[in-house]
């Protein structure tokens, strides 16, 4: 998935651009700039290869939630339904918009149970946010019914699976927003940066003004500008712009890269009975990322753990350990641990995070391993992992 292992001539042209001009923001300063836009011609090439109407660039894909949040009105008293299995970034942007996190199951796609979400629905319920973990997508046709039979927003968190599908569209374009991250680990880099991309006009001039401090940007004198609400600065620089504008045009080549190095693991792995993968809603429209499998028991799944180690196998996990992606490990979210106050309908509105019941998230998580794949493997190196990997597992069975 990361693409700065292909880190290359390609992205040094686009910065060297930029360290020509000396102009590191993407707003202003027009005739010292020699023409380069590196931050609005990311933002129209990711429309082009999204397939979408607006693309909004921020400084980072936990501040493209923010702003998506602020965009689609959420905030004080809105509950938002996030996954148990995510990124720290969807509870923090919640909280952040003054909103209160609603945690939910997930089931065997590793993402949002349809079912858990609808039995989490109240009436301050505002947004349904699915997380397309490890590469693919929830089960979105599921989702949005729920999503238009309540009347709630479908916000897409989409920063692991960049050039992914849904029966056709690309994720991030099938709720009312969708939000990436380009983060120095995703299959696309900034360094650091995200977007919010969406079809709707009237979000897309709101992200617009709320990124830059809320700034109209009507007329060429920055000083002059109106701020027609409240805003903050959510903006990325140009040389990080630059980056992600070289590895945006190599997009297809990653994925078609991930696909096929996946497709050789999973092929090996098939072949092995009591190894099950995740369901994919839509199997050709796996950015595949990750390849992700379970064992019949925890016991098992540990036992595999310990075996990709003594067989050399890297770059793997099972979440249920993990600090940053599961919530067993989020004692500063369970505990409400802030370094200041949180409003009293974020305290009596959160869910008992260490008495409800996730035990069914705890069987997919801790039955699940998870294993990058890789941009910069040969094909050799991807055949030598696909053996080890098999005889890893059948060392244990
Ligand atoms: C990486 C990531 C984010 C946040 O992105 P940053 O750019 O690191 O802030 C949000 N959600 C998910 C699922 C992620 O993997």
């Amino acid at each position: 998935m990361p693409g700065f292992e292909l880190f290359g001539d390609a992205e040094r042209k686009e910065v060297n651009d930029v360290l020509e001009s000396g102009v590191l923001m993407r707003y202003g300063f027009d005739g010292a700039r020699n023409g380069h836009w590196k931050a609005k011609e990311l933002e129209q090439e990711l429309q082009t290869t999204l397939g979408v109407k607006h693309a909004q660039l921020t400084s980072s894909g936990t501040t493209a939630l923010n702003v998506a949040l602020a965009v689609l009105g959420v905030g004080a008293g809105d509950e938002v339904i996030m996954p148990t299995f995510t990124f720290v970034a969807s509870f923090e942007s919640i909280l952040a918009a003054g909103a209160t996190p609603i945690l939910v199951d997930i089931d065997d796609t590793l993402t949002l149970d349809p079912k858990a979400v609808e039995a989490a629905i109240t009436p301050k319920t505002k947004v349904v946010m699915p997380v397309h973990m490890c590469g693919s997508m929830a089960d979105l046709d599921a989702l949005k019914a729920i999503c238009d039979a309540h009347n709630l927003i479908l916000l897409e968190d989409a920063c692991q699976a960049i050039g992914g599908s849904y029966k056709g569209k690309k994720l991030g374009t099938i709720g009312d927003a969708g939000c990436f991250s380009f983060d120095y680990v995703k299959t696309i880099t900034c360094g650091e940066g995200g977007a919010m991309i969406t079809n709707d006009p009237n979000l897309a001039v709101n992200a617009d003004h709320y990124t830059d401090h809320g700034h109209d940007h009507i007329g060429n004198d920055r000083g002059a500008e109106a701020h027609p609400f409240l805003g903050y600065n959510f903006r990325i620089s140009e040389l990080n712009a630059a980056v992600g504008l070289a590895q945006v045009r190599r997009l297809e080549d990653f994925v078609s890269l991930q696909r096929k190095h996946k497709k050789i693991l999973k092929d090996a792995l098939a072949t092995i009975p009591e190894v099950s993968f995740r369901r994919i809603p839509d199997e050709d429209g796996d950015s595949a990322g990750f390849l992700s499998f379970f064992m019949p028991t925890k016991e098992l799944t540990d036992k595999v753990v310990v075996a990709f180690k003594e067989h050399g196998v890297d770059a793997y996990w099972n979440y249920f350990e993990n600090n940053w992606h599961y919530i067993r490990k989020w004692h500063h979210l369970k505990e409400k641990t802030s370094l200041f106050p949180l409003s009293d309908q974020i305290i009596n509105g959160m869910q008992d995070l260490n008495t409800t019941d996730f035990s069914q998230s705890d069987d997919f998580i801790s039955r699940n391993i998870s294993c990058l794949i890789k941009l910069s493997w040969t094909q050799a190196e991807v055949q030598e992992r696909a053996g080890k990997m098999v005889a890893a597992i059948r060392s244990v069975l």
